[in-house]
């Protein structure tokens, strides 16, 4: 395996030096053979990930297959405009220069992709980093086997391996890949693997985008709509069985409207995963954990809160061997309990009552900055408030999710949660160096009132250039 690492990355080197000055053509040419291959082959995926993680057809078409194709029909549509030179103003100092910002290439870059969103989180920035010109080797999850097979079979059709590969494995191979001098390194998965990545890279000095995880707040206030709220997180927080980087991780809500929300969670989670009665284990709309060592901790989770004290809403029947849990609403859980610190990342959802915004204010600030902060409110002071006190990667206002595949946002962390940014134009950007290049005339150049010898005269144009320029 050291050895094809070792070639496939020799040969990916040679060929990202030549990717430099080919034609964007090219480029659009196998933007457009990854689409065809995904548009021809849609059932194999839906087969994958149904194996992988019993994901509703449906469901695969929309978080898996759409939200790839409509980047890619982005990054058609606007690859000309990306890599067109950007001009700059000369500004008063520059007059006579021209300058402009040329995205190149980095060159040879490996992406790393965890198992909840197993296709989507391998070729979305996979569309990024052909748009930019790079080659790419690809480490999808070995938690979802069946699609990592399925993507090393789908690079070896679409592709050529000096520009596109694919290594399966898991700490080993990827511990591997990492001692290699990649120009820039995707990772999308935990907040502690990502730091492991970030320091390999820092021996090379790669550059990095790390797409993390962590607890992501939903507040209700009580102007907000009940109803719209709580249908809108149940969706949220329990499709893929809970295991969306997004996902509500956990909720505050005012007093006075507790009560109708855990009414209208439990109509809601009804209504949307289990429609003909026949039970959330029988339903077609309900997907499962990744395996057992997951659904075993979620388990965990679950029963040290209710045994500091937490109060059952709804669900909480499990089955570790059947990777299953039952869409659960827990409230009154006790800050000591677990489930307050680590990211729950499963159909799990603990409700706390707060008291002032000032206390969730200080509560948010006193953790990790969150991936994404939610707030229903009709209130729009309350919401520009949390706006304006808190630090996340994302906020989304009366929704939840929705943030990920608007076409014109970036999507990313900070700090722990995250650092870089994906999608379109923003994942072009974090795939391309953006070199300066500034064009002077010959002969000419307004520099020169600098250069030595440093009189009287010049020292007032300084000191004029300090105060206005
Ligand atoms: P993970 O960090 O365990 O694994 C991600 C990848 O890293 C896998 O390919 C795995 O093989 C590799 N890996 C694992 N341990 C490693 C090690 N010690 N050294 C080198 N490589 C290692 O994450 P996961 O469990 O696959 O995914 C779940 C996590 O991903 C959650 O925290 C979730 O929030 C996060 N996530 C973030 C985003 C985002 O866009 N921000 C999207 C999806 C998932």
């Amino acid at each position: 395996m050291i050895t094809t690492i070792q070639s496939t990355f020799e040969a990916q080197k040679i060929k990202s030096l030549e990717l430099r000055y080919e034609s964007i053509q090219n480029r659009i040419e196998r933007l457009k053979a990854l689409k065809s291959w995904i548009l021809d082959n849609k059932d194999r995926i839906r087969k994958a990930l149904y194996q992988d993680l019993k994901k509703p057809e449906t469901d695969t078409d929309i978080s898996e297959i759409f939200t790839v194709t409509s980047e890619l029909n982005k990054a058609l549509k606007y690859i000309k405009q990306w890599t067109r030179p950007e001009y700059v103003s000369p500004g008063l100092t520059y007059l006579g220069t021209s300058a402009y910002i040329h995205y190149e290439p980095k060159g040879t870059t490996l992406i790393i992709a965890p198992w909840n969103f197993p296709f989507n989180l391998v070729c979305v920035p996979l569309v990024s980093a052909i748009a930019a010109g790079n080659t790419a080797i690809l480490k999808p999850s070995e938690l979802t086997p069946a699609t990592s097979a399925l993507i090393t079979q789908m690079v070896k059709e679409v592709f050529n391996p000096s520009i596109v590969a694919v290594i399966e494995g898991a700490v080993e191979e990827t511990t591997e890949l990492l001692k290699l001098p990649f120009d820039h390194i995707f990772f999308t998965g935990s907040t502690n693997v990502g730091k492991i990545v970030m320091a390999a890279a820092a021996k090379n000095l790669s550059s990095v985008t790390l797409e993390l995880g962590g607890k992501s707040p939903v507040i209700i206030d009580k102007s907000a709509n009940i109803k719209d709220a709580a249908k809108k997180i149940v969706w949220g927080k329990f499709v893929n069985n809970g295991q969306t980087c997004i996902a509500p991780d956990y909720l505050f809500i005012d007093s006075e409207v507790k009560d109708k929300f855990v009414s209208e969670v439990k109509n809601q989670t009804r209504k949307l995963f289990d429609s003909d009665s026949s039970g959330f284990e029988n339903s077609d709309s309900y997907s499962r954990m990744v395996n057992k060592k997951h659904s075993k901790r979620l388990s965990t989770l679950l029963q040290d809160a209710l045994d500091q004290g937490a109060v059952l809403e709804m669900g909480g029947e499990n089955s570790s061997d059947q990777k299953y849990m039952e869409p659960t609403l827990l409230s009154n859980v006790p800050s000591d309990a677990t489930i307050w610190k680590e990211e729950i990342f499963g159909p799990l959802l603990p409700l706390n009552i707060y008291e002032s915004a000032k206390d969730i204010i200080d509560h948010i600030n006193s953790q990790p900055k969150p991936l994404a902060l939610y707030v229903f409110t009709k209130d729009r002071k309350f919401a520009n408030e949390l706006q304006q006190k808190t630090s996340s990667g994302s906020m989304c206002i009366n929704d939840v999710v929705i943030q990920y595949s608007h076409p014109n946002l970036p999507f990313g962390g900070v700090n722990e949660s995250g650092i870089g940014k994906s999608h379109g134009y923003y994942g072009f950007q974090d795939f391309s160096n953006a070199k300066s290049v500034i064009k002077q005339r010959i002969g000419l150049t307004n520099t020169s009132a600098f250069y030595p010898p440093f009189g009287e005269f010049k020292r007032k144009i300084v000191d004029f250039m300090i105060k206005y320029f």
